[in-house]
Parts: C-alpha cells; structure tokens; sequence
C-alpha cells in the first residue's frame, strides 16, 4: 500500500526537499505552493497526511486548517503544521485551529519523518491501486517497479512518474504543461523540451522488450495507447 503525503508549502526549496525525502520512505507525494488551491488538490487527492505551512500567499495555514476541519470529506485528514522557530503563539493557534501536531523550522528531516509515520498509524489503508497494467506493462506501485512481461524494467523517478501517469488514463493525450506540472510540480523551472527527453529515456528502456506504446501527437503531448499508429 502507498500513501499519499500532502506539502502544502510556498518555499520550493522546502517543498523539494521534503518531496525527495518521502518518496524516498516510499511515500506518493503530491505538493501545491498555493493557499487558494490547496482545498481543492487536498479534495482532489485525499492524501493521508498533509503537511502545512504556516506562511503562505493568500491565505494562512491557519486559515486553510480551518477550512479542512470544517469540510466533512476531508476533515479527518490529519495535519502538521510547519512554523518558524520559536513562536510558541502560533503553535497555539495552530493547535486550536485543528492541526494534529507541529513541527518547528528548520526541522530534522528523521524527525518529520517520524511525526509523519506517527500520524500515520491512525490513518486508513489507502484505498489506491498497488498495480497498474497496460498491455503486457505491469506497473508495481508498492516497490515502485516496472515489469514488461517476465522482465524487470529499469526506470529513474522521473520515468517512474512520466509513465504512470500515463498509464493512468490509457489513451488519454497529456500536453507537456500538464506532465511538466504534474511530474516535475509547480514551482519548479523546467523547459517543456525536457519533458521529451525523459519521454525519449522512457521509450528507450520500455522498448526493449516490446512494441512502443508510447504514442507522440504533434503539438499536443503524449498518449500511451496500444491500437493507434505512432505519429512521430
Ligand atoms: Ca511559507
């Protein structure tokens, strides 16, 4: 089973490196840098843990707390707030407004980790597949592994990704502005060309054991589609 853990933080540097360090526990990660947003992607996703920053744009972290709590289908949800150090009057309010716990900046990542997985323990099993399939591709979600047939597929993180996403929604086109913002995230700068590099790295190690799935549609993105002629 994989669980999806929620950043909802404005500093990207934060939000990265708390992203490589949860997938590295194994965790789905899915982060949003905008307070107006973050209801609907919490909604949207319904992580098992979420992570809040206390200062964002628009609207708080307090204020978004609040919102949670106040919206049944995600009210549960447990949060942990991130602060700055030492304001104890936040801790306060962040407590009162419904965050389960609080975690102080700079934080140790161990320590994140460990409030993390402590939160988790109340949390239900995610209801989220543990397998995709397309064709003869197998998709192992819980040991982030790939599989063509019998044979092991040797994919990096961000392929990882490109192709799950994919295959997701088989068929579906995904510009390269939804793979960018979906796969690399928000905040982060990355030329659309780099999308076609890793779908190219992708195509390449997929491959080797079988027809290309991986369908290229001129000036609009990528497809994985088994019955359509590729257009490359
Ligand atoms: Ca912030």
């Amino acid at each position: 089973m994989q669980y999806t853990i929620m950043i909802i933080e404005d500093e990207e540097a934060l939000a990265l490196m708390l992203r490589y360090n949860l997938e590295k526990e194994g965790y789905n990660v899915v982060a949003e840098s905008r307070g107006s947003r973050a209801i609907a992607e919490v909604e949207k996703h319904m992580p098992s843990v979420i992570l809040l920053d206390w200062m964002l744009p628009e609207i708080s972290g307090v204020e978004i707390c609040k919102l949670i709590r106040s919206k049944p289908d995600i009210k549960n949800i447990p949060i942990i707030m991130l602060t700055a150090k030492g304001e104890e009057e936040d801790k306060v309010k962040g407590l009162s407004a419904g965050a389960d716990d609080y975690v102080t900046k700079p934080f140790s990542v161990p320590e994140l980790l460990a409030r993390v997985k402590s939160q988790l323990r109340h949390a239900p099993e995610p209801a989220s597949e543990k397998e995709i399939m397309f064709e003869d591709i197998r998709m192992d979600l819980v040991e982030k592994k790939v599989f063509r047939g019998e044979n092991y597929i040797h994919l990096g993180p961000t392929e990882f990704r490109l192709l799950k996403m994919l295959m997701e929604t088989p068929g579906k086109v995904f510009s390269r502005e939804i793979l960018l913002k979906t796969v690399w995230g928000d905040n982060i700068y990355v030329e659309s060309r780099t999308v076609d590099v890793h779908i190219r790295r992708l195509r390449k190690s997929l491959n080797e054991y079988g027809p290309d799935y991986i369908r290229t549609v001129r000036a609009s993105g990528y497809a994985i589609d088994s019955s359509l002629s590729e257009e490359e």
